[in-house]
């Protein structure tokens, strides 16, 4: 069978032929490159969707890029899971137990992985010291994509040193820029048009997906997909929900799924269970031709979150031009311009109301659904990730200092220096 992989000329048909060229003479000046990723898990979670693409589009493009997981024990994700909640300003109780977790579990891994690349990119922090184990042969890069705007200060203070040992920290956006010596960069993350997830479904198969799962579709769907996690706010999405359907009658679905590297998302999942009736239906599968399904037939997709580096859900349902009610929060206020391509909402009351709106109006739903699929087109697609990442490689001189002073505003902010 003839395999194929995703090529930078697919993307002719969204981005133009300019934009394939010019991303092409960029990697050009690349070819040969080793590039390794690393991150925690191969499944679940917005980081994977984006490695996924990614990694393959860059090496389509003589860019030589792996991808390598981390392992961990269960209770080093608690550890993890627990430091992640806390770099979006939870809390964390942060003993010399758990750094020890924390710290052994990322040698054994340093120990098992080899990495002597022209550039390694950490993802998130999770497997954040490996730093402390290696002798580089090329810039190490921290890619953070956590909301970073309220970080926890004690988790802070102990986490960096170590991202003060890299060569620079990329963010998704310039608001979670914080006081360090390293230059810092800001890409923003993006989705594959071309995966089971994105593409055009036709009716059948939407219809198809729907009826497997037994979802009604008799009445307007309001969805809302996430990992089952406390900042996707899910209960208040039900409550919202609820308060909605005094006014419209509609059903709601949350489809989530649980990351191998999330041991919370089980209880989340558990303690939302009590609210499932004929209109609130709640899944948990892992199936992302149904995401896409549900995406696509939507009358509202929500997004409610509490904390969101970048909603990578709220990109996939603009993709499909669904009209998308965001948490105006992080990277959402980024993606959604209020009242123009979606809503923005800061409360339960607020988005029962645009549910209701939404729900009324099915012009207004149109017309924001095609305004949200230009923004995405114009700029939340693996080749625009790509490209910033090709911009940010090129700019690393060869003594692994980034030369900020090629890279354009839109990367960088004031601090940024050499
Ligand atoms: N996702 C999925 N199935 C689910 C829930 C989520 O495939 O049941 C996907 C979702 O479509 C998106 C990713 O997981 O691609 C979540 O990324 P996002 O940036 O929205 O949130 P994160 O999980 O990274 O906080």
């Amino acid at each position: 069978m003839n395999r194929k992989i995703v090529h930078i000329e697919d993307y002719k048909k969204f981005v133009g032929m300019e934009t394939v060229e010019r991303v092409k003479e960029k990697a050009k000046l690349l070819q040969g490159l080793r590039v390794a990723h690393v991150n925690s898990t191969f499944y679940g979670g917005g980081v994977v969707e984006i490695l996924s693409p990614l990694v393959l589009l860059m090496n389509s493009v003589g860019i030589n890029t792996e991808w390598r997981v981390i392992q961990g024990s269960p209770d080093f994700f608690g550890v993890t899971k627990k430091m992640h909640n806390a770099l979006q300003g939870g809390k964390i109780n942060l003993g010399k137990r758990k750094k020890q977790i924390y710290e052994d579990v990322v040698y054994q891994n340093a120990i098992r992985n080899h990495l002597d690349h022209d550039i390694v990119v950490i993802h998130d922090p999770q497997p954040l010291p490996m730093i402390n184990h290696y002798r580089k042969k090329g810039p190490w890069v921290w890619r953070c994509h956590v909301d970073l705007s309220h970080p926890n200060p004690v988790l802070w203070e102990y986490l960096k040193p170590f991202i003060e040992k890299y060569d620079a920290a990329v963010f998704s956006l310039k608001e979670y820029a914080k006081p360090l010596k390293i230059p810092q960069v800001f890409i923003m993350p993006a989705i594959d048009p071309f995966c089971i997830k994105n593409k055009r479904l036709t009716e059948r198969e939407v219809k198809e997906r729907l009826e497997h799962y037994e979802i009604p579709t008799h009445r307007p769907l309001v969805v809302q997909i996430s990992r089952f996690d406390r900042w996707k706010d899910p209960l208040g999405v039900i409550r919202a929900f609820k308060i909605a359907s005094k006014k419209i009658d509609a059903t709601l679905v949350l489809l989530g799924n649980i990351a191998i590297d999330d041991p919370e998302g089980e209880k989340v999942y558990d303690s939302l269970l009590e609210a499932r009736s004929e209109k609130i239906v709640i899944i948990s599968r892992e199936d992302t031709a149904l995401v896409n399904a549900l995406q696509s037939r939507a009358a509202v997709v929500l997004q409610k979150s509490i904390r969101e580096g970048f909603g990578l859900t709220v990109a996939e349902a603009m993709w499909k031009g669904t009209a998308v009610i965001g948490g105006n929060v992080g990277g959402i206020r980024y993606q959604i311009e209020d009242g123009v391509n979606g809503f923005l909402v800061s409360s339960v009351k607020q988005a029962s109301e645009r549910i209701v709106q939404l729900v009324k109006d099915e012009k207004l739903r149109h017309s924001m659904g095609e305004r949200a699929r230009e923004t995405v087109k114009k700029k939340f697609l693996i080749i625009h990730s790509l490209e910033k990442y090709l911009d940010f490689f090129n700019a690393f001189e060869t003594n692994y200092k980034l030369n900020c002073s090629v890279l354009e505003d839109s990367y960088l902010e004031q601090s940024c220096s050499n």
